[in-house]
């Protein structure tokens, strides 16, 4: 029998959190399933941890619900690992977490509540506040989703969590989703249909530390932008627009006050600087391009997105079948 709704949880190095995280999950799980009457299993997708998260994952006990561990082959990245749980479900229903406790199991309730009850078919958390991060961080973030959803036809929400889940027909919406460079949060939000925001307050770390340093946010950042947004394109033209009208003026007022005044120019900065701003224009719209570029040449590649190296099945009863 498949089950109703697999609760996907990525882990990179959470083998001090894991167990814990396991008892509330299951017990919060169980409780759904049972109010509800749904069959539920849960995949853990070890993303190439270096601290025997695997293993231990793989050594949870199975209390009532089947249980998938789907090891990587090395350490791929969220994005990677989501699709990785997304590929192994075997449910209708999808539900997204983190595995290191920021994000409150109990919320389970509330989202196959919005499913089952109202027919949303996608729930996901949004932070509440972010008054307890760094004020650089906050701005970084506002910039991202200003340019990211610049000129979209679908926005995607600001500060959503990867915290959601999806209806058996949002799930099968993003299952046809061929790209290979996954940005999850707006994927999932692209699809379309009945979508709705739960506001939430992640909890601090229990365990270890966030494996997110500014220059892999940069990355997933960048991702984001090329894979959803034609923005920086667009502005990159609208910047060179403007540049050649001022040139354009500038010229025309050289010109002019030649024809009247026979000035002779004051050449040197006003070169200097005409040059630079026209150098600088350049290099950065290439590389802007080359963004654009790089995601076109990692898609015709075709490579598979994660290769994996262990996979179990445990069912909730009964001697577990490998499969
Ligand atoms: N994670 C992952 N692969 C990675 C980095 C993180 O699977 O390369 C998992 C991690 O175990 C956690 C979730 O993604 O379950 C969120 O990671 P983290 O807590 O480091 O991010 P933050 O909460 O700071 O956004
Ligand atoms: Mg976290």
């Amino acid at each position: 029998m498949t089950p109703d709704l697999t609760i996907v949880v990525p882990l990179y190095n959470e083998a001090d959190g894991i167990a814990a995280f396991h008892e509330r999950l299951c017990a919060c799980a169980a409780r759904v399933a049972a109010s509800r009457g749904l069959r539920i299993e849960i995949v853990y997708v070890d993303d190439g941890s270096r601290d025997g998260t695997a293993d231990i994952a793989a050594a949870l006990p199975v209390a009532g619900i089947d249980l998938q561990t789907v090891a990587l082959s090395r350490n791929y990245g969220k994005e990677a690992a989501l699709a990785a749980g997304l590929d192994h479900a075997r449910g209708d229903a999808l539900l997204f977490m983190d595995g290191d406790g920021q994000h409150p199991p109990e919320m389970i309730e509330t989202f196959v509540g919005l499913w089952r009850d109202e027919g949303h078919d996608v729930a996901y958390a949004v932070k509440a506040d972010r008054a307890d991060e760094p004020a650089s961080r906050r701005l970084f973030v506002k910039l991202f989703y200003r340019l990211l959803n610049f000129g979209a036809a679908t926005a995607i929400p600001e500060d959503a969590a990867d915290f959601r889940l999806l209806s058996p027909r949002a799930a099968a919406a993003l299952r046809r989703l061929p790209e290979r460079n996954r940005f999850f949060k707006g994927l999932s939000s692209w699809i379309g249909f009945r979508q709705i925001a739960v506001p939430y307050r992640p909890k601090p770390r229990l365990y270890g530390s966030s494996s997110w340093s500014f220059l892999r946010l940069l990355g997933l950042s960048m991702e984001g932008l090329t894979s959803f947004s034609t923005a920086p394109l667009r502005l990159a033209a609208l910047a060179g627009a403007a540049l050649a009208g001022a040139a354009f003026v500038v010229g025309l007022w050289i010109v002019v006050e030649w024809l009247f005044w026979g000035i002779p120019l004051p050449g040197y900065p006003s070169l200097m600087v005409g040059v630079m701003v026209i150098g600088g224009m350049q290099l950065l719209v290439m590389g802007v391009l080359g963004e654009y570029v790089a995601r076109v040449l990692s898609e015709i590649k075709g490579r598979p997105v994660y290769f994996v190296a262990d996979h179990t099945l445990r069912h909730a009863q009964g001697p577990a079948p490998a499969a």
